[in-house]
């Protein structure tokens, strides 16, 4: 695995913007809501074809790999109404989640403007943030709405949540627990910081020159970087 300095830290002089993940990055991937969304995926597509439940997977998995999500491919093939579906598979048990105080006061303690760019819903993220305890710790929410329903890594949603957010690339910060998810980034000019977990997924489109920082431990990085301001 890609071996980066955790005790470098971005020049804050220089960082006006940082620019979060919400899934897998701002809480435990251990939580795994996805394997929660995912089952509930399999059921929409189970009940709207009127199929068995593991037919549906098998089309989930297609929809998934012609389409980056599912959600776009039920769109793209079949017209389907994106809000009944995303709330339907975001109606899931967020119980599991737990309030990071230590991750909510580095936060608080990192200078710049802080956004949320997420693949998922507004009313998701939301509720997420409730479930952590980090409501009002961000300037703005950038979701698949806003993206027009194109997912990271589609470059064209980046240009859309930099748009939105007002934000200068060349001055922002990415965090993100999907390697490939920072690529785009990178390329538009924004650092990086790769949260990894053991999944294939949070490895997957891995570019090293793409990853200016790794944080196993995000709390505990970013207060790092809080505590190296003078
Ligand atoms: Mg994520």
């Amino acid at each position: 695995m890609l071996k980066k300095n955790n005790f470098k830290t971005p020049d804050l002089e220089k960082i006006k913007y940082w620019v979060f993940d919400l899934d897998n990055t701002l809480y435990s991937h251990h939580a795994d809501l996805f394997t929660q969304v995912d089952h509930k995926m399999g059921l929409f597509i189970q009940e709207m074809f009127g199929i068995s439940y593991a037919d549906a997977k098998i089309k989930q998995k297609q929809f998934f790999r012609k389409h980056g999500t599912t959600l776009r491919g039920l769109m793209t093939e079949h017209a389907i109404e994106p809000f009944d579906y995303l709330e339907f598979v975001h109606n899931i048990d967020f119980s599991v989640l737990r309030v990071d105080e230590m991750l909510n006061d580095a936060l608080d303690a990192l200078p710049g403007k802080k956004f949320i760019y997420t693949n998922a819903s507004n009313a998701y993220a939301e509720i997420v943030l409730s479930h952590i305890g980090l409501v009002g710790r961000f300037d703005d929410i950038f979701d698949i709405h806003d993206a027009d329903f194109l997912p990271k890594p589609d470059i064209r949603s980046y240009h859309k949540m930099i748009e939105k957010f007002a934000i200068n690339p060349e001055t922002s910060i990415m965090v993100e627990d999907i390697a490939g998810n920072l690529n785009p980034a990178a390329e538009l000019g924004m650092e990086t910081v790769w949260v990894p977990t053991d999944t294939d997924l949070s490895q997957s489109g891995q570019i090293d020159k793409n990853i200016d920082y790794i944080a196993s431990d995000l709390s505990g990085w970013l207060k790092n970087v809080a505590d190296s301001i003078d």
